[in-house]
């Protein structure tokens, strides 16, 4: 509808079909109005005149080598407030009789309303040339308007508080749900005058460092929870505050809770830790990244055998394996150790002489406890695996540890023997 006739005067509107509350504010009714209206949107709404004046001034003018956009600004924006406000007077009454029909999905927003509507006027205002030629879809159009929105911008040829004051008559009579404008009337300017400083729809400063957002009293919490300056605790719960704006960056930098990969990755340990619970991470997981370091070195090895290899090497260790902070020192420490423990006894729950622990020189004279009747079991399973498998569980009195390989199915018979 809006397409077909946009320069047209648009239909008086029957008054009959005027919502009573809107005819009521037009038609006298209490003299004494609140004028606020919620600053945010008629701050945005204002912001959309200029590109809206600076497309209707080009397409105006495209192609015509005696005017400039900048010649007929003047005149373009009076129309242009004739028209908003002749439109917005009756944009609500012409869609409720329109209710239903093709324009029904539309948009009820202000926003969405006005801009609808200065589109219609900007069209309106296209030359022929702009019209026939490809010139609605050229690149050049869109940087003439850019540029000559900025223009006037700049030059303060439209200034923005004289925006907003046509914005705010614009607003009073498209928002008819009453959303974004206070609608008090007082029968008294003192009425009023006491009204206005506690009016939901004042106009607040954030009070936040940096920042300055203009807003409506009501949209204060709203924007406090948005509010790119405000200072607010770390999202990942360090003890930090951090600026809104400054969220990420702290928390994928220096944050001491973000998470990070335990320097046991490479071995096998996926677990993400906030990098102030390393050293945490890395004494309460000492056990299980032997255990990964060990499955490393014996790949054949049942789990339950490599634990116990674990509290050996830590027997067996002078020094303080937790203490070992980086994954290599703790892996060469790991299979010294190991190598020194000698090899791997497999599934046999035998038991490392408590003296030979304690000192590493002794550790070659390890021997085998058969008092476990597991034992023979053991050691039979040891024997069909070991043909199957590179051995490891060999418990030798030979320091070679390839000569006890060899030799590896004699013992283990003779183990079973005993
Ligand atoms: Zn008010
Ligand atoms: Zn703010
Ligand atoms: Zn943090
Ligand atoms: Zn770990």
């Amino acid at each position: 509808m809006m397409e077909e006739s946009p320069s047209a005067d648009p239909p008086a509107g029957d008054v009959e079909l005027v919502p009573e509350k809107i005819k009521d504010g037009k038609e006298g009714g209490p003299a004494f109005c609140c004028d606020l209206c919620d600053v945010e949107l008629v701050y945005n709404i204002a912001q959309a005149f200029l590109p809206g004046l600076a497309t209707a001034c080009v397409d105006n003018t495209t192609g015509d080598v005696f005017r400039s956009p900048g010649s007929v600004a003047a005149d373009i924006r009076k129309e242009m407030v004739e028209y908003l406000l002749q439109r917005s007077e009756t944009f609500v009454a012409e869609s409720i009789v329109l209710d239903g029909g093709p324009e029904a999905e539309a948009s009820d927003h202000p926003y969405d309303i006005i801009a609808y509507l200065v589109d219609d006027f900007a069209s309106s205002k296209r030359n022929l040339f702009s019209r026939v030629s490809g010139w609605l879809l050229s690149e050049t159009r869109e940087d003439k308007i850019d540029d000559f929105a900025q223009e006037m911008e700049i030059n303060g040829f439209w200034s923005i508080d004289k925006r907003e004051a046509i914005v705010q008559t614009l607003l009073k009579n498209v928002d008819f749900k009453n959303e974004f404008h206070c609608d008090m009337k007082f029968d008294s300017a003192d009425e009023l005058a006491l009204h206005v400083p506690t009016c939901s729809y004042r106009s607040m400063n954030c009070e936040n460092e940096g920042c300055d957002a203009r807003f409506s009293a009501n949209q204060t919490e709203k924007h406090d929870s948005i509010c790119p300056f405000k200072i607010i605790p770390c999202e990942q719960k360090c003890s930090d505050n951090i600026m809104r704006r400054e969220m990420d960056r702290h928390c994928i930098t220096v944050c001491p809770m973000k998470l990070v990969n335990c320097p046991f990755y490479s071995v096998g340990c996926k677990s993400a830790i906030p990098q102030c619970k390393i050293e945490e991470h890395r004494s309460t997981n000492l056990h299980s990244h032997m255990l990964y370091i060990l499955q490393g070195i014996h790949k054949e090895a049942s789990m339950e055998v490599l634990r116990e290899r674990v509290e050996q090497l830590e027997k067996a260790s002078s020094r303080k394996l937790a203490d070992i902070r980086d994954v290599r020192s703790l892996t060469s420490r790991v299979k010294d150790l190991d190598a020194r423990l000698g090899p791997l006894e497999v599934g046999a729950s035998n038991k490392i002489d408590e003296e030979a622990t304690k000192t590493g020189a002794k550790l070659e004279s390890l021997e085998v406890s058969d008092t476990n009747k597991d034992t023979e079991m053991a050691a039979e399973t040891e024997v069909i695996n070991s043909e199957a498998k590179p051995p490891l569980e060999v418990t030798p009195t030979d320091k070679d540890s390839e000569e006890a390989v060899k030799t590896e199915v004699k013992i283990m018979k003779q183990s079973h023997d005993l």
